[in-house]
């Protein structure tokens, strides 16, 4: 099946999906995106998703290039078409086409709507998962709104390459007081050696994920503790077990940290109770 991407109104094939030259997305990274998971044919949480679109928008003072039915017949509609069953669903807003100049376009430029939708191997993913990844640590150097889900991600581009470069899957921003914020595109979490699962605030320097919502959820259903409080590199090293969250990974163990082992250098039993259970807490539709 060859695959098919909403662009601005059309269903194209996706060799010739393509936005103008002069798309502020293009040109200045003025856009929001968002990324959902399709299990079993369905949107994962895909309210949480929309609601966190309309922040990103919102706080960006981009307008919304449609309803929330209209896209959500949209995302639907990709995901017909690509044949996903399991994979993902991405979408990005941008503030439209116009002359290149910083300050907004004029009062009544269409936002820019590209939908695009791809199949994961869910065995190869059970396969990392049951392993685990590797993390390494980096400075923080991005900008304080990374509560907005912004396009702009040259910083973590350039973490994740040096992730890559190093042998391991995610890097995890380090901000100057020596406190984890997340990773370059996860939420990071740990389990103390009291069993206590520790991850930073979602005010404070991170993107509110929705796995992450979802997993505290599915760690309080489990009886576990969450505490949300910063954490830092030295207790991250020195902890029971790590983890990242996205809607691309879901819960991922993490069982090195900085080319050291994490815990026995395992799998911890609660990353994977919670990976286990997340489906069965997220909204599927
Ligand atoms: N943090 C960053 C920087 C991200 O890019 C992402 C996802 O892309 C997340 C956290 C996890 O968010 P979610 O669980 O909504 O996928």
């Amino acid at each position: 099946m060859s695959r098919i991407a909403y662009v601005n109104g059309r269903y194209l094939p996706h060799h010739d999906a393509s936005v103008h030259v002069e798309d502020r997305g293009y040109q200045f990274a003025d856009g929001v995106y968002e990324v959902c998971e399709v299990w079993n044919g369905h949107l994962v949480d895909e309210r949480r998703h929309l609601d966190r679109l309309e922040r990103s928008l919102r706080e960006l003072r981009i307008a919304e290039p449609m309803g929330r039915a209209a896209l959500s017949l949209v995302l639907r509609e990709v995901v017909r078409r690509n044949g996903v069953r399991d994979g993902l669903v991405y979408l990005q807003v941008t503030r439209g086409v116009a002359r290149r100049d910083h300050v907004f376009p004029p009062l009544g430029t269409a936002p820019s709507l590209v939908v695009t939708a791809r199949r994961a191997d869910r065995a190869a993913q059970e396969k990392v998962a049951q392993q685990g990844v590797a993390v390494i640590t980096v400075p923080e150097n991005r900008w304080p709104r990374v509560d907005i889900k912004s396009i702009s991600l040259l910083p973590n581009v350039l973490a994740k390459q040096q992730a890559k470069e190093a042998g391991a899957r995610e890097a995890w921003f380090v901000d100057a007081q020596g406190f984890v914020t997340e990773g370059g595109s996860t939420n990071a979490w740990i389990v103390t050696r009291a069993g206590r699962i520790v991850t930073r605030p979602a005010e404070l320097g991170i993107l509110r994920g929705i796995t992450r919502t979802v997993v505290m959820e599915v760690a309080r259903a489990l009886g576990l503790e969450v505490e949300e409080r910063p954490f830092t590199v030295a207790e991250a090293a020195a902890a029971q077990e790590a983890f990242i969250t996205a809607a691309t990974t879901v819960v991922m163990p993490v069982v090195v940290l900085d080319g050291r082992p994490v815990g026995d250098g395992k799998p911890g039993p609660v990353a994977v109770a919670l990976r286990l259970k997340f489906h069965d807490f997220a909204e599927i539709a």
